[in-house]
């Protein structure tokens, strides 16, 4: 079968607090500080969900799941991974592969990071090889350098079958 690839990119920050559990790509992560934010602010996530939709050209996370919806307060983060893959297959899209990037000064992610492609590529049904993961420090730069927010940039592919047009 023909395939149509089309790729999409997805960025999102969330401020780091106290009071709030830590949870990246559906991982708790041990930590004093969470991410603020409406739902679970699954920052990982939230950039994967963006680029899903960016590369189907379906719009954005807000437009599907508005944070002023009380629905979506505190909202677990992989349920919105979970509609969006429903979504993008109804339309006849399927996944080929995710390559997102965590920026986080502190926690240190590197040690997660199997356990997080692991979970990520079980809820999307995908070989976990193609679910790439890279966590990086900010350097000490910016916002994310000094451990007040952390941020997430991720690309994804997407394929869907050739229509064949006429004979
Ligand atoms: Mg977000």
């Amino acid at each position: 079968m023909k395939y149509s690839y089309s790729a999409g990119i997805g960025y999102d920050i969330h401020r780091l607090v106290r009071g709030r559990r830590l949870v990246i790509g559906g991982i708790e992560i041990p930590f004093d500080f969470g991410l603020k934010g409406y739902s679970d602010a699954d920052v990982l996530i939230h950039s994967i969900v963006d680029a899903i939709l960016g590369a189907s050209g379906l719009g954005d996370i807000g437009l599907y799941f508005p944070d002023t919806d009380p629905k979506y307060k505190d909202i677990d983060s992989t349920e919105i991974l979970r509609r969006t893959k429903r979504l993008i297959q109804s339309k006849g899209f399927e996944i080929v592969n995710i390559d997102a990037t965590v920026i986080a000064e502190r926690p240190r992610l590197d040690s997660y990071r199997k356990a997080i492609t692991e979970n990520l590529s079980k809820i999307l049904g995908m070989k976990s090889n193609c679910v790439n993961l890279k966590a990086k420090t900010n350097e000490g730069l910016g916002l994310v350098g000094e451990v007040k927010a952390i941020a997430s940039i991720s690309v994804v592919v997407l394929r869907s079958p050739m229509i064949k047009r006429g004979g």
